[in-house]
């Protein structure tokens, strides 16, 4: 059982997130620290008055330097207290009845999910885990004993290796971390549809499982059938696998990784063998949308999931000329009456500035847009309501005329 080693004190006036179950403590808001705790220790948070708030792991490195693990001031530390953590998250994601249809979904979804730093996606019978704080660092080997004995995987691949460790104090890693290796094109199913997953080298964990549910409501039969897809920033094929399977026609994908195409072409002939030739274009998006509005393509779809354009508050005003940007020119590609779908992973970017960059992105092309559906991550990246940091995917559905 592991023992609290100090107690951190917040300065007057500081405590309010922390009982609004906000779960960071930032340096800032720390007035003293009694005893000597070692970097990913645990510490319990009071405030100003001595006043028993919560227990945390610390990290003197970070400027987060509290992240609160309970609440409860009788909490225990020992391996129970975190196995519970687990099953609820994992009992949660059973409600939502993904399997067998579905094979690859997020099963912990850090401070969502109680465990601020610790990610750990399911890939069928493999698990891929992400350790982003230290407090989940140090710890590493208990979760991955734990997740072996709740999930009985055949192997367990490590893809720490993201720049966010570095605020940590932490080095970035990835490798196996138990059990087999998984075949380099290891097959999932989502919604039925096969992918191949690189699991030691793709993107994040290997997949962005939080578009699987816009995915089937953008990609539905009706908005695609016989219609021309643009898909933009395709990775490996997310959207045109559920484009091709619903009989689009011509589906073109642009992305700026040659490799991602590679497997986006190979996800597509894998679902449809008969499809008939696609589109896979390598180049800046920007630059290829600006040459089709320059020799007057024309789409029915254009779909617009790029990467996350703002890292932290400094980069919002860019960012948003960027996401302005990159609409104005999408909108200017579609057919009266057509569908663009259109999305921000920024967490800095609200679903509120999202629309309102959308408005004026609209507003210089001259075109007309209803939102018809909002859209959001799925419900296996659920969004605490106390840490509205964790929702960060936002897109909106839209018919342009
Ligand atoms: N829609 C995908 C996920 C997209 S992730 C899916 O459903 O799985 C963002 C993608 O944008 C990545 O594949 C990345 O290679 C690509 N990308 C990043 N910058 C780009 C740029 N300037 N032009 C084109 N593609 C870019």
């Amino acid at each position: 059982m592991e023992k609290i080693s100090a107690t951190i004190t917040l300065k007057r006036g500081r405590e309010k997130p922390i009982r609004h179950f906000h779960p960071w403590v930032f340096s800032g808001a720390i007035s003293a620290v009694s005893g000597v705790p070692q970097p990913g220790d645990l510490v319990a948070v009071e405030d100003s008055k001595q006043q028993f708030l919560a227990y945390a792991y610390y990290n003197p490195h970070s400027q987060i330097q509290g992240r609160i693990i309970s609440w409860n001031a009788d909490a225990r530390f020992d391996e129970a207290f975190w196995q519970q953590k687990l099953e609820r998250a994992v009992a949660s994601r059973r409600l939502l009845n993904l399997e067998p249809a579905t094979t690859a979904y997020r099963l912990i979804n850090a401070e969502s999910d109680g465990l601020p730093g610790l990610i750990v996606d399911k890939y069928g019978d493999y698990l891929v885990i992400q350790c982003l704080t230290l407090g989940i660092d140090r710890r590493k080997e208990m979760f991955i004993k734990l997740l072996v004995e709740l999930e009985k995987p055949l192997g367990i691949v490590e893809r720490s290796d993201v720049s966010v460790r570095r605020k940590e104090n932490l080095k970035e890693t990835s490798g196996m971390c138990w059990g087999e290796a998984p075949p380099a094109e290891l097959i999932v199913l989502e919604n039925g549809h096969q992918f191949a997953v690189n699991l030691m080298e793709g993107h994040k964990t290997g997949a962005y499982l939080d578009q699987r549910v816009n995915r089937a409501l953008v990609c539905r039969p009706e908005a695609v059938a016989g219609k021309e897809v643009l898909n933009v920033f395709a990775y490996t094929g997310g959207f045109a696998v559920y484009a091709a399977a619903h009989g689009a026609g011509l589906i073109t994908n642009i992305d700026s990784s040659a490799e991602a195409l590679m497997l986006a072409e190979k996800n597509v002939i894998l679902n449809n063998p008969d499809r008939p030739e696609d589109e896979y274009i390598q180049g800046d998006a920007f630059q290829v949308l600006r040459h089709y509005r320059d020799t007057g393509r024309q789409f029915d779809l254009v779909i617009l999931d790029p990467p996350k354009f703002a890292h932290s508050q400094r980069d919002v005003s860019r960012a948003s000329r960027g996401y302005k940007d990159l609409n104005w020119l999408a909108l200017r590609l579609l057919k009266p009456g057509g569908l663009l779908a259109t999305f921000s992973c920024s967490g800095r970017i609200s679903a509120d500035l999202f629309q309102k960059i959308l408005f004026s992105a609209a507003v210089d092309a001259g075109r007309d847009v209803q939102i018809i559906e909002p859209m959001s991550q799925a419900a296996d990246h659920p969004i605490l309501l106390t840490f509205p940091e964790s929702a960060y995917l936002k897109g909106m559905l839209c018919r342009v005329w």
